[in-house]
């Protein structure tokens, strides 16, 4: 099956003997005792089971663990590595993340915050106690471009597992377990789920090792796992995400090209840009570069928020991957951090018609000139 036709039909798995088209939501929390069924409902679910199912197959990976939210997906990986070992992952890590192993994580394992796209960080930092190494591609806000398949080389060498969040490109554009990751994560709450109105979160592994049965553990032990109402939206949402992306990056790409002309605009962020520094590396690893840019305006944070005031289909507001457009000046979610202006503007385009999107840029950005 092709990616379009995986969508639609690897999700749905019908043994209701009435035969319905769509796969029925079974809110059941328990399972009459048979040969062979489902036991309980945190151990397993036949919704979740389709979600699972039909996100390792659009990973081609082999199996898949769904979670309560991206950030629970994440925590299950922690949680399964043993104590006192070392982690690697991005300096521009998503910052939800970076804050829990900051925090709850604080003295229990060891955390190196790197610059991924320096290949040479990553073999440096690398120890004997080095476990893991996370890579998050495109990454948060800056679009910055990793090498997936030369930092996999690299921590192979030395037995760490590699894992990517594709949650920024989703499978369609991304497969990083094609390119030499181990495992993937999904914010399901973004492009996955695609309208705004479900958290959710997935893992993917290319093998079932000791790390992923580990992973398993957590997920059915420590039981932050999704409801079938989540999982059941989640599997109709994933039928047209192929769809929905490659409008997502029509019209970002349209943006991007309008912005890099206009004069009110500084920089803009957006891989598909042939001046964006992770181009060539995005062209090589991507189908397409997604929906999600930044942007930097000539004027202050006083007059970026005036910008945003002004539009009428950008609703100013953080996440992402929703059908509807958001846009928000960055700085006030995570804060000012190194290389990141406060007048930074992050856009997750969405799939309304692109002319309405640039004419209200249009005339947004007519009140800094
Ligand atoms: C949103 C997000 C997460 C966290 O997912 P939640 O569903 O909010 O817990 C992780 N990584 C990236 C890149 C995200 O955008």
């Amino acid at each position: 099956m092709k990616t379009e036709t995986i969508a639609i039909h690897g999700g749905n798995a019908v043994t209701d003997s009435l035969k319905p088209v769509i796969q029925p939501i079974t809110l059941s929390s328990t399972f009459e005792h048979q040969e062979e069924s489902m036991l309980y409902g945190r151990l397993e679910n036949p919704n979740r089971k389709s979600l699972e199912r039909v996100m390792a197959a659009l990973e081609k990976g082999l199996d898949a663990a769904a979670f309560a939210s991206g950030n629970a997906a994440a925590n299950a990986v922690f949680q399964a590595l043993p104590a006192g070992f070392h982690i690697i992952a991005p300096d521009d890590m998503y910052h939800g993340l970076k804050s829990l192993l900051e925090t709850v994580y604080k003295g229990k394992l060891k955390i190196d915050f790197i610059n991924l796209t320096d290949p040479a960080l990553v073999e440096k930092a690398i120890t004997a106690d080095t476990r893991l190494l996370w890579i998050e591609s495109p990454s948060n806000p800056l679009l910055k471009i990793s090498d997936i398949n030369r930092l996999s080389g690299i921590a192979h060498a030395r037995g760490l597992t590699v894992l990517v969040d594709n949650t920024f490109a989703s499978p369609i554009f991304q497969q990083p377990l094609l390119e030499g990751a181990d495992m993937v994560m999904h914010s399901n709450t973004k492009y996955i789920g695609g309208h705004s109105d479900i958290i959710g979160g997935i893992l993917i592994t290319g093998e079932i090792n000791d790390f992923w049965k580990g992973i398993k553990t957590v997920q059915k032990l420590a039981g932050a796992v999704p409801s079938p109402f989540d999982t059941y939206f989640l599997t109709r949402s994933i039928k047209t995400l192929a769809y929905r992306m490659q409008a997502h990056a029509a019209n970002a790409g349209t943006i991007a090209r309008f912005l890099v002309q206009h004069p009110s605009v500084e920089t803009v962020y957006y891989p598909g840009l042939e001046t964006h520094s992770g181009h060539a590396v995005a062209r090589s690893q991507m189908k397409g570069f997604g929906g999600m840019l930044s942007f930097v305006i000539k004027g202050n944070a006083r007059a970026a928020d005036r910008f945003i005031e002004e539009l009428r289909y950008f609703t100013n507001a953080t996440s992402l991957g929703g059908v509807e457009s958001l846009i928000e000046r960055r700085s006030r979610i995570q804060g000012v951090s190194k290389g990141i202006p406060e007048q930074l503007i992050r856009m997750s385009v969405g799939l309304e018609n692109v002319n309405d999107l640039l004419e209200d840029l249009e005339k947004g950005l007519q009140i800094l000139q």
